[in-house]
């Protein structure tokens, strides 16, 4: 998962682009950058940690230029390592272009094997590299035309954003796979931008126009804006975008990330009902979806676990060692809500099962007689190959355990999980989703290990 920003036209591009980043910190915490483009010459900040600690005041001011791209970043494709840290840059013969993307391209090693047996040399081991190869071996003369020609070779998610000269491109996947909104500041000169999650407009003042659409290219510059159709597939947007990774203040194609959760805490609700004393939501995550289910069944929702804020997500730490830990940093139980209380605990899913395990056992020894679990999204059985940095499939709990093996090991008196329909009933209907990582259905086909080529140079 990863967050993208653009803008342009604005006389606080790079300033901007930090805010619009700053509000998108949730969709990845190792490295954050902004390049920001004067018209011919492009300004790049890329650094590992969170965006506040990145940027500061003397940075920005050296990203000048009226345009800007920027991104955070966690770890799907190629390693943690600075040199994968986007914007990621090349000097096309027509110019200078940075881009970013969210997503996984699923053919990038083949693609990259065949790069590099024609003489391609890669600077990074991230798989956005070979777009900006294949841009580079474009004999086309326009930016989005050379995109364009490279999108044509690749297959899976991206939501991309580019920016050469005065121009700044975004574009999505057939799929759809990934959110990507445009919108505009308003005030007399035309301003667009795009992001990943419109919670980046609302810190900004931006205001939504629309999401980009599966397979649209849009080309933004001093004439105005204009979009491109590449071929359409069945739109298959991530469904955990709307159960997870995505805000609650934020809208996917127009529908409301909260209301969707509200929905699905309801639905589990009805699907699975428990005698119990109160409703507690695993912060932050799993807060709406808790406040549905307490709401439909009329039971008391209280904050039964706190959350310390100045820890990132524990999934995303990239080490094993430091995730364990990291539950321990990041909640703590209130005995005062918990002590002789018969308790529902609900969170958005459960992956390796080792932070519900730590969990469950926490509220326990604060005093709660019965610990219910409830999962506002079904099993995940199978890995994401589309942007997500899922463990594998022997890693997934629910792909070898049963439901009640899964309450046994995470120590619950009763596990239950929202099912797929009561899911995909609970998000406004936008059209088709992504559901592979509980069905198995993949939207497109995965072979080979992509982008996890071995590390050739580590800089230390
Ligand atoms: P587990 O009990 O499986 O160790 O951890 C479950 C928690 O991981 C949930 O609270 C969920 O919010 C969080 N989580 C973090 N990253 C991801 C992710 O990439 N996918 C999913 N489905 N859940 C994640
Ligand atoms: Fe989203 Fe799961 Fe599909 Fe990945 S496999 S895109 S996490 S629904
Ligand atoms: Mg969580």
């Amino acid at each position: 998962m990863c967050g993208v920003f653009g803008i342009h036209n604005h006389p606080e591009a790079a300033n901007l682009a930090y805010l619009g980043l700053h509000a998108q910190q949730h969709r990845g915490q190792e490295s954050a950058g902004v390049v920001s483009s004067d018209g011919g010459t492009l300004h790049a900040v890329r650094k590992m940690g969170y965006v506040a600690d990145v940027f500061d005041e003397r940075r920005l001011a050296r990203l000048v230029g009226r345009t800007a791209i920027g991104h955070v970043r966690y770890t799907t494709a190629g390693g943690s390592l600075p040199k994968n840290i986007q914007p990621l840059t090349a000097e096309l013969r027509i110019g200078a272009v940075a881009i970013v993307h969210n997503g996984n391209l699923v053919n990038a090693d083949a693609l990259r094997e065949e790069l590099e047996t024609q003489g391609s040399i890669f600077s990074s081991n991230a798989d956005t590299e070979v777009i900006l190869q294949l841009m580079a071996r474009s004999p086309e003369r326009e930016l989005v035309d050379r995109l364009a020609h490279a999108l044509s070779r690749v297959r899976g998610a991206y939501s991309l954003v580019l920016t050469m000269g005065d121009q700044l491109v975004a574009a999505r996947d057939p799929h759809g796979f990934r959110p990507l909104v445009l919108g505009r500041v308003p005030g007399d000169e035309a301003c667009w931008v795009v992001a990943s999650e419109t919670c980046a407009f609302d810190l900004i003042g931006a205001e939504r126009v629309r999401d980009l659409e599966p397979g649209e290219i849009v080309r933004i510059d001093a004439s105005g804006i204009e979009s491109v159709k590449m071929a359409p597939s069945p739109r298959s947007l991530c469904v955990f975008e709307h159960v997870y990774f995505s805000r609650p203040d934020t809208t996917i194609d127009g529908a409301s990330v909260y209301e969707a959760r509200i929905e699905m805490g309801a639905a589990l609700s009805r699907e699975h009902p428990v005698e119990a004393d109160v409703v507690i939501p695993v912060p932050d995550s799993g807060v709406v979806a808790a406040m549905g289910y307490a709401r439909a069944a009329g039971l008391p929702f209280e904050m039964g676990l706190i959350r310390n804020h100045y820890v990132g997500r524990t999934f995303i730490e990239p080490k094993d060692s430091i995730r364990h830990f990291g539950v321990r940093l990041k909640l703590n139980a209130v005995p005062e809500v918990l002590r002789g209380k018969r308790v529902v605990v609900v969170d958005d899913s459960i992956v390796r099962g080792t932070t519900s395990r730590k969990i469950v056992k926490m509220i326990r020894e604060a005093g709660a007689s019965e610990v219910h679990v409830r999962i506002s999204s079904p099993p995940v059985t199978h890995p994401c190959y589309y942007g997500i940095d899922t463990p594998t499939r022997s890693e997934l709990i629910a792909a070898s355990h049963s439901v009640d093996e899964v309450a046994r090991y995470i120590t619950a008196d009763s596990v239950a999980y929202l099912t797929p329909e009561g899911l995909l009933n609970s998000v406004a209907d936008t059209g088709g989703f992504c559901t592979a990582c509980f069905t198995g259905a993949y939207p497109v086909p995965f072979s080979g290990a992509t982008g996890r080529r071995q590390l050739r140079l580590i800089e230390v």
